[in-house]
């Protein structure tokens, strides 16, 4: 990584370094002593502009994983030229999930009304999923449990979190609560986890029970360490892991930009993964791109299954 990346860190993780206005001592505390503090509301946090800065400074590197922070300098894409099919004819690929659904009704819904199959990656515990997922699978939409997981930054990951200081019976229980939430699903991804993806007995403990199920695994891939998809091979789950997220910015330029990446990774790889959230400038980009997506640039969305022992993951 560049020098000057690991600085930009530095600074990043030195003027966070104090959790105090979003994470009072008593939230760790109360975690340590193996109470529960997933239900904590994030409304009562103090609305700070101090806090809101902190927060999102986390939440860009805890989406973005280290390695995508360092491409943010790159100049932007020239737009696609030559029709994107391989020498054997088939016509790159693209997942596009949705992660953090579950809050609000109607963007969720205008993800299932969205032009192309794209997934709906739903946290457990939300007042909408259940809706939600009963109407994805209705329109043929793929739904998947977006997991929560701890993450390096003391962030409240939500309900059902799973914790590094979970024993097995406890992490297993709240798994399983977690996955049979709201209906059936065909899989799973991860909300947060940069802290507990690293953790390779946590990971193997996980895909056994994603392999009990026959569920795959996309990893968000928030921390460049993480060890998910190296337990998923082990276990035999069927997994891939996320290549661009796209709305760390939400600027009409940087959302154009993230997306021209995702189109060009499928057309190097054959396949891609492109994670954006519930943000109404996502929504009302993908709703302008898709439509004629596969004429227009050579790449055909897909549900996230249909990638699955596809290309290079
Ligand atoms: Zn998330």
């Amino acid at each position: 990584m560049k020098p000057l990346v690991l600085g930009l860190l530095a600074i990043v993780l030195a003027a966070c370094s104090d959790p105090a206005p979003e994470f009072p001592a008593s939230e760790q505390t109360a975690r340590q002593l193996g109470k529960s503090v997933e239900t904590r509301s994030p409304a009562i946090r103090p609305a700070t502009p101090e806090a809101d800065h902190l927060r999102a400074e986390w939440m860009r590197i805890e989406h973005a994983g280290w390695e995508t922070l360092a491409q943010q300098d790159e100049p932007p894409l020239e737009p696609a030229t030559a029709a994107g099919r391989d020498d054997q004819g088939e016509m790159p690929a693209l997942g596009i999930i949705i992660d953090d659904l579950g809050h609000n009704y109607a963007r969720g819904r205008r993800v299932i009304d969205m032009p192309a199959p794209v997934t709906l990656a739903i946290l457990p515990h939300t007042a909408m999923a259940a809706r939600l997922a009963k109407e994805a699978s209705a329109a043929g939409r793929t739904v998947i449990v977006h997991l929560p997981m701890q993450n390096g930054a003391n962030l409240s990951p939500g309900p059902g979190a799973l914790f590094a200081d979970m024993d097995r019976d406890t992490f297993t229980a709240t798994l399983e609560d977690n996955l049979e939430d709201f209906g059936p699903v065909a899989g799973v991804n991860n909300h947060m986890g940069s802290l507990l993806t690293t953790l390779r007995p946590q990971m193997n403990w996980l895909m056994a029970e994603l392999r009990e199920r026959d569920l795959f695994f996309v990893d968000s891939r928030t921390s460049a360490q993480t060890q998910a998809a190296f337990a998923a091979e082990e276990h035999g789950v069927a997994h891939i892991s996320r290549d661009v997220f796209l709305d760390n910015e939400l600027s009409p330029v940087a959302l154009q930009n993230a997306f021209g990446r995702a189109l060009a990774e499928a057309r190097e790889k054959g396949v891609a993964v492109l994670i954006g959230h519930p943000h109404e400038q996502t929504l009302a980009f993908l709703e302008r791109v898709l439509p004629g997506l596969e004429e227009r640039e050579g790449v055909r969305v897909v549900a996230i299954g249909e990638l699955l022992g596809q290309g290079r993951r």
